[in-house]
């Protein structure tokens, strides 16, 4: 008997027509004694209809409500798929995040997964349920719908597997696995049979959109293998886990991720004084805005003021003017200024430490494309360019080429 969880994302259910493949592809798949959880997200684009339905109501980040909204898309996809396994012949049920367990921390919109009580889902299964959970969503202890951030479907299905202690969980979507970069921009791009969770969490964080960096994360600390796989095709798919099995070629670079969803946000005039950062960083982060690179710098003929520019994802770029719109005249700020199309460009790999040409190739590469390099960062397994997004596609592509193209 094996106990598996099925995630599917909305490409995969985006028609009754696809649900009932997925139906016909699970049973042919599954031995009879098997406990199938399958997790679901939201139909096609349903969720982006949704936030521009909001859009059309408010621009205001009103996060419950949002997550009241947003929450509905999965619902749709679990009563449908539940009923389409029933068509069928099969016993399954449908659970809401809330209903399969699912308690988050009250950062609408970003909740995170705090546990899972997965007894209701265990006791569906042993009935000889297929069960149906709705991804991307919980509920916090006070009663209310979260969400779990775009993409959050991939960490349901994680942080469930790991809850109730499946023997795998798998990642069905649109592409056959992982590549070396987003195929879409790359169609040279190369699939993997392996990753590591190290190497495909930077990846992801760094805007590989296949994977949501926190289902990553739960699948390394609650030691899950993620096998991500194609909806559309019986071929095998890349395995996400804590080291590769076989002998790899020693890669330098293992992969070339890219984010367009950047703004980039400068504080002018800062005070130079002790406290100053601390207290615009104190303040986004009680709103729960992730801020990614950081540069102060103090103004050559003005000591007594910095500016500081960071990045931040562009969705949290309403909320960063209303926080930073609060301190401004109580910290005595010059301006606060917002550029929404900027776009990241990185490599990633385990092997580049100790490889200091690396770096160069990358912005020679970006030199030779005339592409200007706003912010640097790096990590001990990446290395990071903010540049304009008109400019991310190309960049990517001269980038790839150059590591990937010669083997
Ligand atoms: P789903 O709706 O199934 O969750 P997503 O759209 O979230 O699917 O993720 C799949 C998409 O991720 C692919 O269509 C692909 O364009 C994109 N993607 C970005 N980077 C990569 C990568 N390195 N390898 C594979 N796919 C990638
Ligand atoms: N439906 C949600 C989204 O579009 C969650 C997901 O698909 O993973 O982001
Ligand atoms: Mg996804």
């Amino acid at each position: 008997m094996a106990l598996i969880v099925k995630k599917f994302g909305g490409s995969s259910v985006a028609t009754p027509d696809k649900m009932r493949a997925i139906v016909r592809r699970v049973l042919k798949d599954m031995k009879e004694e098997d406990k199938i959880v399958l997790v679901v997200s939201a139909m096609g684009d349903t969720t982006d209809e949704l936030v521009s339905l909001a859009g059309q109501i408010t621009s205001k980040p009103y996060g419950r409500e949002m997550d009241m909204l947003l929450s509905t898309g999965e619902q749709i996809s679990i009563a449908l798929m539940a009923m389409a396994f029933k068509e069928a012949g099969r016993k399954s049920v449908s659970f809401t995040g809330a209903q399969a367990g699912i308690v988050t921390s009250d950062a609408f919109n970003k909740g995170r997964i705090l546990e899972i009580n997965a007894q209701r889902v265990i006791n569906a299964l042993d009935e000889g349920n297929i069960v149906i959970v709705a991804g991307f969503q919980g509920m916090t202890d006070g009663g209310d719908i979260t969400t779990l951030g775009r993409g959050g479907s991939d960490t349901t299905a994680v942080a469930v597997a790991g809850a109730i202690h499946a023997d795998a969980c798998e990642i069905y979507t649109d592409v056959d696995g992982i590549y070396t970069s987003d195929p879409r921009v790359v169609p040279d791009a190369k699939k993997m049979e392996e990753i590591t969770y190290g190497e495909m969490l930077e990846m992801a964080k760094l805007g590989a959109g296949v994977m949501q960096p926190r289902a990553v994360e739960m699948g390394s600390r609650f030691n899950v293998p993620i096998h991500v796989r194609s909806t559309f095709a019986e071929t095998e798919g890349t395995m996400i886990q804590e080291d590769y099995s076989m002998e790899v070629k020693q890669y330098l670079i293992r992969g070339v991720a890219e984010d367009k969803n950047v703004a980039k946000v400068t504080v002018l005039g800062v005070p130079n004084k002790p406290g100053h950062a601390y207290r615009i960083f104190a303040e986004l982060a009680d709103r729960n805005i992730d801020v990614d690179m950081i540069v102060q710098s103090v103004r050559v003929a003005n000591e007594g003021v910095t500016d500081i520019t960071f990045t931040v994802s562009r969705d949290d770029s309403a909320l960063v003017c209303d926080v930073l719109g609060d301190i401004r005249r109580d910290m005595d700020i010059e301006d606060i200024l917002i550029d929404e199309k900027m776009g990241k460009v990185s490599v990633v790999g385990a092997g580049m430490a100790g490889h200091p040409g690396i770096a160069a190739s990358m912005f020679g590469l970006m030199g030779d494309n005339g592409i200007n390099i706003e912010i640097i960062s790096t990590s001990e397994i990446s290395i990071t360019c903010l540049i304009g997004e008109e400019h991310v596609d190309k960049a990517v592509r001269a980038i790839h080429a150059h590591f990937f193209d010669q083997d």
